[in-house]
């Protein structure tokens, strides 16, 4: 890359010297200045007035020169107590003149006077130093002001914060893998988040180079000359102050002292608006990114040649740490009060701006949880963080069910996707492994697995397979439930259509719901009377010329409020579709996996052997991984009639990723902690019951969880109203749990499996808090 490696002029003094005369009628001694891509040396008269001599790049486009000559007369004209350098013309009054090197390279040649004053880099600079540099920043951002040169419209910089992301390919030269995730995560931001709010931000032509090598102080600390404008460009404002910050922050402990004080005199002069005060934080860190890309990227390519960037003891890293320490909330608030701003929620402003993300990339009718929505960047075991920096205990979400961002998971993904990641039209050990681990956890004659990349896929694919098995075109399912998104699945999932219509081959079980039943709910044969319906539905599908060619049940029947089993019901069903010709589909993608405490499946808590399992959500714990799992001769026929094959499905990262998951589930005892602390939540439940009269009825299986409110125990009357306001109570409580139901009155709740008792507490202490304000109310 060119602008990575662009080597100075080489002139001798004698050359130099001879041009300085010729040219501009200089005559001294002359000193040579380290430059990184110029060829600078100082000039020392007679009478003691000294210049520097500039010898351009020779890649450098006299454009930009032009522009940086012309940006000194103009702060010379409009702002002359500044100190800049003056621009000495030649002597037949030209601004450059072009010389050429012994190479044959041509060269713009020009002279500037030079200002006395120590070096920055070269004094202990305090607070008061720092606000006297902050207000002569924004004294000199006032002066380029009414400024322009199209040359500074159209540079390509190596820092200009823009170009961050052509960093990125880069990130693998930076070693240690936290820094490498901070630098990521920083580049990340600033292309998502950041740049497109730059355009709307006050621009003009920036210095945008302040750092203690191009700053000196006089007597008394105060700020005797800005030099170098070879870094100029036209961009925001702010560009100009986040540089400074990012240059001076030199320790760890002086990062508050640096921010505040370069703010608090950069304001002092040129009040920061809102916008610029809450990207500060992200421009610094995007710059202390980019030095470390570039630095580490130069170190590799040349290992034995000394590098101006790597300072010794605390460099971009370790600020970039110490910002991150503190944080982006932190950083803005302090900003916030230097400026006088108001202390808004910067995440407020933050959550908008992704709403409006969303409704025009994702459509506007694309349903979030929460209102506010949580902006989540972060999982851990049972506790996801948002951008806030709350924590949240996630009592939702059954798919990590080993817990989110589980180590074991995590790198057998990581390890997997370096070697090898294809699809099962090729052998492979990995998908062997899983399908065996999965058919000897489903046990007898169910020891064929086929994999996909869903639940719906998965109930898809058993519903073709049951089609091409029986021949029939019936489908039943229960009368509240969801199996999927594919069309014919999204048929057998009347919670989620909103038409009220029902396809022509389906019908739908009453749902055995002992709760709802009221007193007929503790009849001795309530199950006997609700699996009959079968019977009916089967009757009905018959009059319409049709027999059933499968039913769906998910075992937890979840959908229809998290039912606890009614022993003999799916039994009864199962035996009732058989014997109409139908097969009988376990839908396990809520229920497996030891989420019910007693059983890996939940088919088994109802006695039955389903002959096609389906399962989804929690196999990858994150990783999309679906499969159907049936008995070979039901497979093999399928097969025969259709050349199935899932691109994704069974791949290498995947099976990997599955196994994974089922290693931890088995070593650390999930099943069994999903039983105890089930019981264990239920009896705080059955406690909280007593209490609060909103409870109706509590039902547990393993992890599991449902909770019905009502306004009225008599008669049952559903508090929809009431759930939606304790969900979100509970969100202040830091709980997350969701709602179900016909009447959106069941509290949901699925943690990951990794709950512990100190979770299970955490969440019956907010359970209470959150009813009794609620009642309260
Ligand atoms: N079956 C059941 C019981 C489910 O709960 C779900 C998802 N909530 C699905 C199938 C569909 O799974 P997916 O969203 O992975 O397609």
């Amino acid at each position: 890359m060119k602008f990575l490696s662009a080597t100075p002029p080489l002139f001798t003094l004698d050359e130099i010297e001879g041009h300085a005369r010729r040219h501009f009628g200089l005559e001294g001694t002359i000193t040579p200045l380290y430059s990184e891509r110029d060829q600078n040396s100082r000039l020392r008269a007679a009478d003691g007035t000294a210049f520097i001599l500039k010898i351009a790049n020779a890649d450098e486009p006299f454009d930009m020169l032009d522009c940086q000559i012309g940006v000194l007369r103009h702060i010379e004209r409009v702002a002359p107590d500044i100190p800049v350098p003056r621009v000495r013309l030649t002597v037949n009054g030209e601004k450059t003149v072009r010389i050429t090197a012994a190479d044959g390279r041509s060269h713009d040649f020009y002279v500037l006077s030079y200002l006395e004053g120590d070096l920055a880099a070269q004094v202990a600079m305090d607070a008061q130093t720092f606000r006297r540099v902050g207000a002569m920043q924004a004294r000199l951002g006032l002066a380029m002001r009414g400024y322009f040169h199209a040359a500074a419209g159209n540079r390509d910089l190596l820092w200009d914060p823009r170009m961050a992301d052509r960093y990125r390919p880069y990130l693998t030269f930076i070693a240690e893998p936290d820094q490498r995730d901070l630098v990521a995560a920083a580049i990340d931001r600033f292309v998502g988040t950041v740049r497109p709010q730059l355009d709307t931000l006050r621009a003009q032509v920036i210095h945008c180079d302040m750092h203690e090598h191009n700053l000196l102080l006089g007597p008394g600390r105060d700020v005797a000359g800005i030099i170098d404008f070879g870094d100029m460009l036209h961009g925001p404002l702010i560009f100009d102050l986040a540089g400074a910050v990012c240059d001076f922050i030199t320790a760890p402990e002086r990062v508050e002292m640096v921010l505040n004080a370069l703010t608090a005199g950069y304001h002092g002069v040129t009040p920061l608006e809102a916008a610029e005060v809450d990207l500060l934080y992200d421009l610094v860190m995007t710059r202390l990114a980019i030095t470390q890309l570039i630095n580490a990227y130069r170190r590799s390519e040349t290992p034995d040649v000394p590098n101006y960037m790597d300072v010794e003891g605390f460099g971009a890293a370790d600020a970039m740490q110490a910002l991150a320490a503190l944080g982006r909330a932190r950083v803005t608030a302090i900003l916030r009060k230097t400026c006088g701003l108001p202390q808004s929620q910067p995440q407020a402003n933050e959550v908008e701006e992704l709403i409006r993300r969303r409704r025009k990339a994702m459509g506007s009718e694309l349903y979030v949880f929460y209102d506010p929505p949580l902006h989540l960047v972060r999982g851990e075991g049972v506790w996801l963080h948002a951008a806030d920096g709350t924590s949240y205990l996630d009592c939702y979400n059954n798919v990590p069910i080993v817990g989110h961002c589980q180590p074991d998971v995590v790198e057998a993904i990581v390890r997997q996707s370096r070697l090898l990641n294809t699809n099962t039209r090729y052998l492979g050990t990995q998908v062997l492994d899983y399908a065996e681990r999965l058919t000897v956890l489903a046990g007898g004659e169910l020891s064929v697995c086929t994999f996909v990349n869903s639940g719906s896929e998965a109930n898809d694919i058993a519903w073709r397979i049951a089609r091409a098995w029986t021949g029939a075109q019936g489908f039943l399912t229960q009368d509240f439930a969801y199996h999927g998104i594919t069309e014919a699945i999204d048929a057998v999932s009347p919670s989620a259509n909103r038409t009220g219509t029902l396809a022509r081959h389906v019908r739908t079980l009453m749902a055995p719901d002992r709760y709802r039943a009221g007193p007929a709910g503790q009849d001795a044969d309530f199950a006997g009377t609700c699996a009959a319906d079968a019977d009916r539905a089967i009757e009905s599908l018959a009059r319409d010329g049709m027999k059933p060619a499968a039913v769906i049940v998910d075992s937890a029947f979840i959908a229809n409020g998290l039912l606890e089993p009614v022993p003999g019901y799916v039994a009864g069903v199962f035996d009732r579709v058989r014997r109409a010709g139908g097969l009988c589909i376990a839908d396990e993608v809520q229920s497996g996996f030891g989420r019910m405490g007693q059983h890996f499946w939940g088919y088994q808590m109802h006695g039955v052997v389903p002959d096609i399992i389906t399962i989804g959500k929690p196999a990858g714990n994150g990783h999309p991984i679906g499969a159907v799992i049936t008995r070979p001769e039901i497979y093999d026929h399928f097969i025969r009639q259709s050349a199935f094959f899932s691109t994704f499905g069974g791949n290498n990262v995947s099976s990997a990723a599955g196994l994974a998951v089922l290693d931890v589930i088995e070593n650390q005892k999930l099943m069994e902690n999903a039983a105890t602390l089930g019981a264990h939540v239920k009896a705080g439940l059955l406690a909280l019951k007593q209490r609060h009269s909103l409870i109706g009825d509590v039902r547990v299986s393993g992890l599991a969880i449902g909770i019905e409110l009502v306004t009225d125990r008599e008669l049952r009357t559903p508090a929809a109203a009431e759930t939606k306001k304790l969900v979100n109570l509970l969100r202040d409580h830091r709980v997350l749990v969701g709602s179900e139901g016909v009447d959106g009155n069941i509290i949901k709740m699925r943690p990951p499996l990794v709950f512990t008792r100190a979770d299970a507490d955490f969440a019956l202490q907010a359970l209470d808090r959150a009813f009794s304000a609620l009642s309260a109310a």
